[in-house]
């Protein structure tokens, strides 16, 4: 056990988070440990996958130096703003240099109520643990800034849900637990000095470069934004539908944060939403981009007291800063699909192409990754792949003749083509049916092997692993998951 905590966030003043006492935990049991992200923390796996891990990830032993707080935060939810969230069943209990030198935070989810439980148990159950787990996991293996998890521990405790369910905690390393609500607890506190508190914990944190200019706080400001905008890029670019972007899951370091009841789109539909508590579809998949602007607009109304000493003067700073965030997306999302499709550079015309097909895609109910992969099949010669996940295959070939003539614009060897795409187009993501299955074994069945499964396959998402190929197929009509849920 060579890391010792340190807790930088404790060191801001008491109204940022309320110290706690952990609950206990009749009969921990560590059911996964991350070795590899063990390691890269500088922790001793074998050390953690004893009996002390179970007791450590169960917030029943502390580590060295850990500091246990619960942090403040409010929110708009689903539109609607709440002044008072909070860590509500998250503990964090400190922060540690990795060994590429970066500050991470590590806290237990679902070890126990705190201040900022309201009505709320403090708990969680095994499966949202478990998708938590895969998914943040499978997130960091195809290159997608997340919170990753360190460990999942089940507690001996029984919590009540729809039914009864083995309770569970989750180990989330985070580079930061600062959300976009953070700032909006003390923006509609009008505490302004905990406001400047806050923001220069962030930049020495995550942005030591805003630092150096003119304005820090509008160029933290920008960079928060930068960064969102590449995330939500990387989300569609992949599928991933959040569910729950509220303003308090939305992390101000640009990883995904926070996965409830998330999911990935088989068949491309911008209007996809799978869960059961947006109804309206405010967080459907083709909306995040929007609702990430939204959500940013609300960071910038609650950074205006820091942006200029001169209200008139701070809304200006603030529009331009917002105004970057449909360029920032746009680049980063057409930058990643051209190479998606094949191509290297983004040239004139490129994105009406990649509309065209998507709407293609659309219209004949496509399943987004098979198609991306068997573009790539298309380019080594092969078109009866891709053509056949249309409905009418003669949509594919229509597209195509347009496609190739693009592709022609930048000559390239096609196996290494079809490999550069390869690089950037998934064969496995984890599908929705499958990490429901998983849940359903390990909560009924107490089988951990569909999980430890995924997880192995899905730490390398994008080599062909012939072994599972199942695995990369869409669900049977009977298969599908119509409805996640939170935990
Ligand atoms: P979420 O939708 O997961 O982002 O959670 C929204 C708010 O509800 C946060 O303040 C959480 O801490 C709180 N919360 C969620 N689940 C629980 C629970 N089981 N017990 C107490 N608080 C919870
Ligand atoms: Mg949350
Ligand atoms: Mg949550």
């Amino acid at each position: 056990m060579s890391s010792m905590l340190d807790n930088s966030y404790a060191g801001l003043p008491d109204r940022f988070f309320r110290r706690i006492q952990l609950a206990s935990a009749p009969a921990p049991m560590l059911l996964k440990l991350n070795r590899t992200l063990a390691a890269e923390l500088r922790f001793d796996p074998d050390h953690l996958e004893g009996e002390d891990g179970a007791a450590i990830f169960a917030g029943q032993r502390m580590l060295e130096g850990a500091d246990p707080i619960a942090l403040a935060y409010a929110g708009h939810q689903f539109g609607n703003f709440v002044p008072q969230l909070g860590d509500g069943r998250a503990i964090l209990l400190g922060d540690v240099v990795d060994r590429h030198g970066r500050r991470r935070d590590i806290q237990l989810k679902g070890a126990g109520r705190t201040p900022f439980s309201r009505g709320g148990d403090g708990r969680a159950a095994l499966g949202p643990v478990l998708r938590e787990y895969l998914v943040s996991e499978a997130m960091a293996a195809l290159g997608i800034p997340t919170t990753r998890s360190l460990a999942a521990v089940t507690t001996g405790e029984t919590v009540m849900r729809e039914t009864a369910l083995p309770g569970a905690i989750l180990t989330r390393v985070a580079a930061s637990h600062v959300r976009v609500g953070t700032f909006q607890f003390f923006a509609s506190r009008d505490d302004v000095e905990a406001l400047r508190l806050l923001a220069d914990h962030v930049i020495s944190r995550h942005y030591p470069a805003a630092a150096t200019g003119e304005r820090p706080y509008v160029a933290l400001l920008d960079a928060i934004i930068a960064a969102q905008a590449d995330l939500v890029a990387r989300w569609l670019l992949v599928g991933f539908v959040h569910g729950v972007m509220n303003t308090d899951n939305m992390s101000v370091a640009g990883e995904t944060i926070d996965y409830g009841p998330c999911a990935f789109i088989d068949a491309y539909d911008p209007a996809a939403v799978f869960s059961s508590i947006d109804r309206k579809g405010r967080y459907a998949y083709g909306n995040q981009p929007s609702v990430a602007h939204w959500n940013l607009t609300r960071l910038a109304e609650a950074m205006l007291p820091l942006l200029s000493e001169n209200e008139t003067e701070a809304v200006e700073l603030a529009q331009a800063a917002l105004n970057a965030f449909p360029g920032r997306f746009e680049r980063a999302y057409h930058g990643e699909l051209t190479r998606k499709l094949g191509l290297c550079d983004v040239r004139e015309g490129d994105a009406a192409l990649a509309a065209t097909i998507l709407n293609a895609m659309a219209a004949n109910q496509v399943d987004f990754t098979l198609f991306f992969r068997a573009l790539g099949v298309a380019v080594a010669g092969d078109d009866e792949p891709v053509r056949a996940l249309f409905i009418d295959p003669s949509a594919f070939d229509a597209w195509a003749v347009g496609w190739r003539v693009r592709l022609a614009k930048e000559p390239q060897d096609a196996s290494i083509r079809r490999a550069t795409m390869e690089a950037v187009n998934p064969a496995f993501i984890p599908r929705n049916h499958r990490v429901e299955a998983m849940i359903v074994a390990a909560v009924e069945r107490g089988d951990l092997g569909p999980f430890k499964t995924l997880l192995e396959l899905l730490s390398r998402p994008y080599e062909d692993q012939p072994d599972f190929a199942e695995f990369a197929n869409p669900p049977e009509a009977h298969e599908r998951v119509l409805a996640t849920f939170c935990g």
